[in-house]
């Protein structure tokens, strides 16, 4: 009787045990699918450390990558060479007025020649987001709209000391963060020009109302013919933080 009643103690303890361990792994596995389900997506570009890549676009983890162009000047070194544009980087520049630049480099080649009348300084943040501009809107809309591959983007300027009209600051270009677009050459010859085209009905006008409106997704600011006279041959694309887009 005795050996019967200790044989059923140590099952009875034994299932106890069973029983716990069970319990506790159903809730550890809960706890995991909790863990997953309320995980941040894994952006693998978004790791420190890791080389964000140009050559994607239209995710939801866009504007961290963009930030990351701001805040880690070799992760947009890094970048840039990645996606296959060449570039030397500028020593830090100081200009009277205040004006002046820090982590600017000129970039020598991209998709398409980046045609101006004088160089373009520009902050790696700014030459990483035309990049993308170029790479991910102008030359698909161009294909769209005209048929014909950009080879050139004209660029009347980048960094100049100046303040913005009709305001007692200074502009984005005062530091290399700001350019202003005159308009595009295709393929096949044809000019395609901001003042000229821009209100056009046609496909000239399809072209440049979309490369406009979709500049506003990449840069801080961008404004063209429909801001003011002042832009009215050219877009100002920047990335000097502040929010505008018209
Ligand atoms: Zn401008």
């Amino acid at each position: 009787m005795k050996r019967t009643y200790s044989i059923l103690t140590v099952c009875v303890a034994l299932a106890m045990c069973v029983g716990a361990v069970v319990a506790a792994n159903s809730r550890s596995a809960e706890a995991a699918s909790n863990k997953t389900r309320f995980a941040r997506p894994n952006y693998e570009f978004a790791r420190e450390g890791a080389v964000l890549d140009l050559t994607r676009y239209g995710s939801l983890a866009d504007s961290r990558r963009l930030a990351r162009f701001k805040a880690d000047e070799q992760a947009c070194h890094d970048a840039l060479t990645a996606a296959g544009v060449t570039f030397t980087q500028l020593p830090e520049m100081h200009a009277s007025n205040g004006c002046g630049y820090r982590e600017a480099v000129l970039v020598k080649s991209s998709l398409t020649d980046w045609k101006a009348p004088d160089a373009l300084p520009m902050t790696c943040d700014l030459a990483a987001r035309m990049h993308m501009w170029e790479r991910h809107i102008v030359m698909p809309a161009a294909e769209k709209y005209l048929g014909s591959p950009v080879v050139e983007i004209k660029v009347f300027g980048s960094f100049q000391c100046r303040r913005v009209a009709g305001y007692d600051r200074l502009s984005e270009h005062s530091f290399a963060k700001a350019a202003d677009i005159a308009g595009f050459r295709l393929a096949d010859g044809r000019e395609i020009s901001v003042l000229d085209d821009f209100r056009s009905k046609g496909a000239r006008g399809d072209f440049l109302r979309e490369v406009h409106d979709r500049a506003c997704g990449l840069f801080d600011v961008t404004l063209g013919p429909d801001h003011n006279a002042d832009h009215a041959n050219h877009f100002h694309l920047d990335v000097g933080g502040e929010r505008a887009c018209r």
